[in-house]
């Protein structure tokens, strides 16, 4: 089953204080940063939550970022892309 649909995810940062490193799903490395990102469910390098488009890095864009067939898109490219509301913005 294909899950097409869009979501929005708020990405988190959060402080690694005291927990066992977690697995970053962008890289599958371990994030021994003092700070780290939660974002759809997964933990996340600051530097490897990504827009897939403009690769900038969405946890200094700050609040959520947008997924849609696997790609993870700040929201300026999803817009840009998709339209505010998944419809081609020109037609
Ligand atoms: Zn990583
Ligand atoms: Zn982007």
């Amino acid at each position: 089953m294909v899950n097409n649909r869009t979501s929005e995810a708020t990405t988190t940062a959060v402080s690694s204080n005291g927990s066992p490193p977690k697995a970053c799903a962008g890289c599958g490395g371990k994030i021994a940063d003092r700070f780290l990102l939660y974002s759809m469910e997964r933990y996340w390098h600051t530097c490897c939550l990504k827009c897939s488009c403009c690769q900038a890095q969405l946890g200094e864009i700050g609040t959520s970022c947008y997924t849609k067939r696997g790609m993870i898109l700040c929201r300026n490219d999803y817009i840009r892309l998709f339209g505010s509301s998944g419809a081609c913005s020109a037609c």
